[in-house]
Formats: structure tokens, sequence, C-alpha cells
């Protein structure tokens, strides 16, 4: 669906690439393993409803957010696939949640107690978080699950649904610490199965555990990143456990083209200036579209080549060294393919920016329509 919009820049965001993505997952993990599709921050810039939809059609079981806001915005779309919120949700806000049928991640004695007082109208699911490793939220020992099963058992209107851990290193060479973390990820599960007698699901891998080690996954995978056609990161690319398509690309338009005399300058501060007569073209993004100042020097594609952004990047428009003029309205690529083989990938975008591919499409902000192809 395109919604109407007035400007010309805008994302395009491939549905059938990131169905194609869930797929080579689906037919590299075992057969009883579900995948849930992680859509937290806007389904990383792409359009949360559209990528949840999708992805539930491709194969998802579930959908994981990280905010309980996130949540509700899927559920008032009419989604009632299971949601799970991976972050950590106010007490006071917990009955939102168990009204909609929303999980919550639950590892905190205090946050328990403060929701076991509460007068719940209907069921709360919860997934324990184990902090296996990743040292950011979850329970670490056995003798703090024992706490929290403890107040789970105690209170008929809180269930367990899951338990859940998190790798910080799934997508390195050196597995070394993600073994670790899947030692003490055993130790808690055998524990569990010790004292907890109800069935519980138990889901772990990210996009890179998933993809690499599939035959270790347990119920279910979390499966964000590489949805959307990037790979964790540089090692997984080169290992390339599945083949991927990228789903995302951003476009915009020339709307200004001018020649310039030799020793013009360029955007504020006057820090680039022409060598010779040069087209200069302009286009209307900048860096309150995410496209920011950092950039200044990255290349675009123009008509299948490779030309440079010039002068510092504005708000709102930026300019570009042309190699000869353009018709108004010409297409430029800053993310994707233009005219044969030439790209410019998310993954170069940040290599250029010295950050992770994760970072770009989030970045890409909400005055840029997404348009589903
Ligand atoms: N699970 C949790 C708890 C996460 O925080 C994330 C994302 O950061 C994911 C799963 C998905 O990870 P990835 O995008 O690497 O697949």
């Amino acid at each position: 669906s395109i919604e109407t919009f007035y400007r010309d820049s805008w994302a395009e965001v491939d549905l059938s690439a990131v169905d194609y993505n869930i797929k080579q997952l689906k037919g590299r993990l075992p057969e009883e393993v579900g995948i849930y599709a992680v859509v937290k921050a806007n389904a990383y810039g792409h359009g949360d409803l559209q990528i949840a939809k999708q992805a539930l059609e491709s194969g998802a079981k579930a959908l994981a957010v990280s905010l309980l806001d996130e949540a509700i915005k899927l559920r008032e779309a009419g989604i009632d696939a299971p949601i799970l919120v991976m972050g950590w949700v106010r007490p006071g806000d917990v009955e939102i949640a168990a009204r909609l049928d929303v999980s919550l991640t639950v590892f905190q004695k205090e946050w328990l107690e403060e929701v076991s007082r509460l007068d719940l109208p209907c069921t709360l699911k919860l997934h324990m978080k184990w902090d296996t490793g990743m040292g950011r939220i979850g329970i670490r020992s056995a003798e703090e699950m024992d706490i929290l099963l403890n107040g789970i058992s105690k209170n008929s209107m809180l269930e367990l649904e899951a338990v859940f851990t998190h790798f910080a290193t799934a997508d390195e060479e050196d597995l070394d610490y993600f073994q670790v973390q899947s030692d003490r990820l055993e130790q808690l599960l055998n524990h569990l199965k010790k004292v907890w007698k109800d069935p519980v699901q138990i889901h772990t891998g990210n996009s890179a555990a998933s993809m690499r080690f599939p035959e270790h996954m347990k119920h279910y995978v979390r499966f964000g990143i590489s949805m959307y056609g990037l790979y964790p990161s540089e090692v997984v690319k080169r290992e390339k456990p599945i083949d991927l398509h990228p789903s995302f690309s951003l476009k915009t338009r020339l709307i200004h083209v001018k020649k310039l005399a030799a020793g013009e300058f360029i955007s504020y501060g006057a820090t680039y200036e022409t060598q010779e007569e040069e087209w200069i073209g302009t286009v209307p993004l900048g860096y309150a579209d995410g496209w920011i100042r950092k950039l200044q020097g990255m290349e675009v594609l123009v008509d299948g080549k490779r030309l440079p952004i010039v002068g510092r990047i504005c708000m709102d428009q930026f300019m570009i060294r042309l190699d000869q003029e353009y018709p108004l309205g010409t297409m430029v690529t800053l993310i994707g393919k233009d005219k044969g083989q030439q790209e410019i990938s998310t993954d170069e975008v940040a290599d250029y920016l010295d950050t992770i591919n994760y970072e770009i499409p989030c970045m890409i902000s909400y005055r840029v329509p997404r348009i589903y192809l």
C-alpha cells in the first residue's frame, strides 16, 4: 500500500525479500523449531505492521518487540498472533498487557512482587529472561530462578509461558564465550526441569545463532536483522549459512541541477570548493531524515554511476557532484541497486559510518515514507 506523500525521497521495502529470508531460515532450521519475528523499533525501521503481517504470512509463529507501546500498536492494528515484549515494562502498565494478551518479560523479584499485588483482570503470560552472559537483563542463578518461580506459582493470574536468553557473541569467529553462555543455559534448563513440571517454551537464538547453529536451537528462535536481509556480522556474511535478500533501499530525486565555475563553494562552512567547471545536483533529503552529516563524502548512485556527496549535509537537503548534466527528477539511489549491477549496500553505508548495519534502517527517520513492494 502506498500512502500519499508529497516529497521526492522514499524508502522501498521489498516484502518478497522478507518472505524469502524467512523461508531460507525455515529451510535450515529443524522442522519443529518456530520463529519469532523481531519487529521492535518499527521493524528495524522497515515498518512494523507491514513486516509483522508479512512475517506471519511467511511462517513466523509470533512477534517480539521491545516496548509495550510497540505491542499495543500491533494489537490495535488487529494482529492477533502471540506478541512478546522483550524489555522491561512498568508494573503499573502490566494490566494493559494482560488485557491485550501480550506476553511480558520477567526477571526481577521486586517487579514480580509489585505485579503480584495487582488485581489482574485476566491471565498475564510471562517469559523469564535468563542472563547467561549478555549482562543486560535476566536472572543469573538457580536461586533467583526459584524466587521467581515461587512468585509465579503462587498467583493464579500469572502463567509462565516461556524462558529465554540472548547471546552476546553468536556472530563472532571465536565461539568460546558463546559456549560459556550455552553451558550456563543448559545448567539453568536442568534446574528448571527439576523444579517446574508445567510445559514451558524455550527460545534462544538471534539471527546469528539460528542461522549458524540451527541444530542447537530449542522451541523457537528470535529472527531479527537477517529477516530484513542483512547478515549480523562480517563473519556470518562470509560464512553465509543461508542466502539473504536485502529488503531496504533508499531513494530520492534531483530537484535542482546547475553548472558551477571553478572556485565556487558548496553548503555550510563552504567546505567543498569546485576544482573546475562542475555540475552540482541537489536532493531533498538531509540529516533530519537520518542521512547524517557524517555521510559527507559518501557516494550515491545516479544513472548507474557512483558520484560523491559534496559539502556538508543540511537538515533537509544535500548536494552531489554530477559527472554531467542530468534532467530534474533523475532518480538518486542512496541504498540499493541502480541500473544494472551497481549497488550501494546497507553494509557499505554502515562501514562508512564505522557502525553496524542494524543502525542504518533504524536511523532513517519518520519523515521518509516507506513504500512496500
Ligand atoms: N532477541 C533479543 C532479546 C534482542 O534484543 C534482539 C535484537 O537485538 C534479537 C533477539 C534479534 O537479534 P538479531 O537482530 O541479531 O537477529
